[in-house]
């Protein structure tokens, strides 16, 4: 068997608990009474609200504006009347101003069958509006608005657009159910982005314990008309991740504070493409996302449809609610995620996995001393030594840290999982960045 590609550098092989939810189909979660809808889902500027308390919305109606280069519109995901304009409390423990909206009035696309758009006459900057118009940003977990990503530079040409379906991530298995629920509909999508970036090639890559996937993409993967490949990859930890893939499938490197266009790359999400053709064949802004609920203290771990501004409290009740009590819950991926605070906590975006943690799955953190065993140092992908990096942190030499490469660290936790002294080496790479950059702010 032809050996599976991947990155070289360091690299984990955490317990993957996919089982937990990957073969059990999407089903659509119950549409809540009411919803928190957050006005900064996204990297860039906080969307502007454009609804006032008492105002009535429909369902899929813009309520955020986008506001400067890097920014996304925010829509209303149910109809209803607005109760509130207020901060809320993301799951990642910060603050945004949000629209409280308690469900009123019809649905305006719920179960009705809706015309598919003709989209192949547009051209590539009217498809860029509607990406811009209908909200979409990377579902990975990124957010980063996807119009801005697919604005290339005028000197630059995309030479590989890379789908990610690799889903690294252990437990989460939503892009895993969408590549074989909705293959067309992703097919269609990297139509669409082919038809914006005009790439070269078009790369589909999917880690090795997705086969099913890998199977039904490979047989759709002729509707690209272009050349275009699945990429089966190795299953390591962040596999996922921009740069990590972009060396393994193209054998190329991504500058360090550079962008994959720099190499003549873009890459997006399995998910992003599924909101994509949503947004341009159905019309549909992003109003709802798949999340994975799972772990070993949720009850019935399923995969949901779910509307944004959900309660995340809801979608844990949704399945059964816990077996046992969780010593952690969180939002996103156990190795990139937030531990969840506020059940409360809307779902946005991002939100692409609830994880309900046991004792058990979750190791114990008595932290100690460094044993100056080296572990950090080897499987960082970056070639960075968090060890050091954290020790200069530690000391708040912040100019000695970037010296390191503390910017490069892409905070996958590789270094932390491996830690056999627990210490929170990436909890220490965010605290060192936000304090570096508050220090270059005030000069
Ligand atoms: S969190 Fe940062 S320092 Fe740690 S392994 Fe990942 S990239 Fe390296
Ligand atoms: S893995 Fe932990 S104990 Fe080992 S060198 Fe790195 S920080 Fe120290």
């Amino acid at each position: 068997m032809r050996r599976l590609k991947t990155f070289p550098k360091g690299g984990v092989h955490p317990p993957g608990n996919k089982h937990l939810t990957s073969g059990k189909a999407i089903i659509n979660a119950a549409i809540p009474s009411i919803s928190r809808i957050p006005l900064q889902q996204h990297i860039g500027s906080p969307a502007e609200c454009l609804i006032n308390p008492g105002e009535n919305v429909k369902e899929g109606m813009l309520i955020g504006r986008s506001t400067g280069f890097i920014s996304a519109q925010i829509h209303s995901s149910i109809p209803g009347v607005v109760k509130e304009v207020r901060d809320i409390y993301l799951a990642n423990g910060f603050k945004s101003k949000g629209v409280v909206i308690e469900m009123e009035g019809e649905f305006d696309t719920l179960g009705k069958r809706q015309e598919k758009n003709n989209w192949e006459k547009l051209s590539a900057e009217e498809l860029l509006n509607i990406i811009a118009d209908r909200g979409i940003v990377g579902m990975g977990g990124a957010t980063f608005p996807t119009h801005v990503k697919y604005k290339i530079p005028k000197h630059a040409k995309v030479e590989a657009f890379v789908v990610n379906g690799t889903e690294c991530e252990p437990y989460l298995t939503a892009d895993h159910r969408l590549m074989l629920e909705k293959t067309e509909e992703i097919m269609e999508g990297a139509r669409i982005v082919d038809k914006i970036l005009n790439p070269e090639k078009i790369y589909i890559a999917i880690e090795a314990n997705k086969l099913d996937a890998i199977e039904v993409m490979q047989k759709a993967v002729s509707l690209l008309n272009k050349h275009a490949e699945v990429v089966p990859l190795e299953i390591k930890y962040p596999q996922g991740d921009e740069k990590q893939l972009l060396k393994a499938i193209i054998n190329r490197e991504v500058p360090s504070g550079g962008l994959p266009i720099d190499i003549g790359a873009v890459v997006s999400n399995v998910g992003t493409i599924f909101a994509i053709y949503e947004a341009v064949v159905m019309g549909k802004p992003l109003i709802e996302r798949i999340v994975t609920v799972t772990g070993g203290a949720i009850k019935n771990p399923q995969n949901l449809k779910v509307r944004i501004g959900t309660p995340i409290g809801d979608l844990i009740e949704e399945c059964g609610g816990f077996s046992e009590m969780p010593v952690k819950v969180v939002a996103g991926g156990p190795m990139m995620g937030f531990a969840i605070y506020e059940l409360e906590a809307p779902v946005t975006k991002g939100t692409s996995g609830v994880i309900a943690l046991t004792k058990k799955e979750v190791k114990s953190n008595n932290q100690t001393p460094c044993l100056n065993c080296g572990r950090c140092i080897t499987v960082c992908p970056m070639g960075l030594n968090p060890t050091l990096l954290f020790k200069e942190i530690d000391h708040m030499d912040y100019d000695s840290a970037m010296e390191e490469g503390l910017m490069d660290c892409k905070e996958c936790g590789c270094c932390a999982f491996m830690c056999p002294a627990h210490i929170p080496l990436v909890h220490g790479m965010k605290l060192g960045k936000y304090m570096a950059k508050k220090k270059k702010e005030k000069g």
